[in-house]
């Protein structure tokens, strides 16, 4: 079993690291992609380059046996369709399971994705709890494909299933505006980020 995470990544933090190891471990899976969106579909552009959050990314998986940094959304250019991935994904790997990771946030907008029919063809989707975002009712039209840890393994593609993780109060947003203003950020991300966050005076 094959796992994903995409995201902008403006920064990368243990928001996205620690739900996605957690989520790792509990599904036996031998190997998570990080993919940084070049051109994020669903929101304003990024603070830091792509070159930047790419660096990032790779300076936060070091410290993840099992993480990769991928770049197949950069070197694509263009809009950073998560369906596109998916396809050149499942090129890779053939019909072993692929898991994609989204916080509940993500979840509850993803029928505004480009193709989402599509994208449930060709992955899971394994829903992390993320702290101030409950389902609430809402995203009826998973009810329908939920699966448990089980099926996520007997079958390629298609099933959501929701893990709780240990919930990590932490955002992008909230640590671009800590740089700017000079607040605390140490424990929120990791230390060789944060460095090269301050070096290069990313959000500063
Ligand atoms: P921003 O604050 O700039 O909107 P973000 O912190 O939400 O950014 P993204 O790069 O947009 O980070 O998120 C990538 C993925 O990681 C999304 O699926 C998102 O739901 C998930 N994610 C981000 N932060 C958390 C968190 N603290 N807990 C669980 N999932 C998270």
């Amino acid at each position: 079993m094959i796992c994903l995470l995409g995201g902008t990544f403006d920064p990368i933090h243990y928001g996205h690291l620690r739900p996605a190891r957690d989520a790792v471990e509990a599904l036996g899976c031998a190997v998570l992609h990080v993919i940084p969106a070049a051109q994020p579909p669903h929101r304003s552009a990024p603070v830091a380059s792509a070159a930047q959050r790419l660096r990032m990314v790779e300076l936060a998986v070091a410290e993840f046996p099992g993480f990769r940094a991928d770049d197949r959304e950069l070197r694509r250019g263009g809009p950073s369709y998560s369906v596109l991935t998916l396809e050149s994904l499942r090129a890779e790997y053939g019909s072993q399971p692929l898991c994609l990771l989204l916080g509940m946030d993500a979840f509850l907008g993803f029928e505004s994705w480009h193709r989402w029919q599509d994208i449930l063809d060709l992955t899971h989707l394994v829903v992390l709890t993320r702290p101030g975002w409950t389902t609430d009712g809402r995203a009826a039209w998973a009810q329908e494909r939920y699966g448990d840890k089980a099926m996520l393994s007997r079958s390629a593609a298609g099933h959501v299933f929701f893990l709780s993780v240990d919930p990590q109060n932490i955002s992008a947003t909230q640590l671009r505006t800590a740089f700017a203003q000079g607040g605390t950020v140490r424990g929120l991300l990791p230390e060789a980020v944060r460095e090269f966050i301050c070096q290069n005076k990313i959000y500063m």
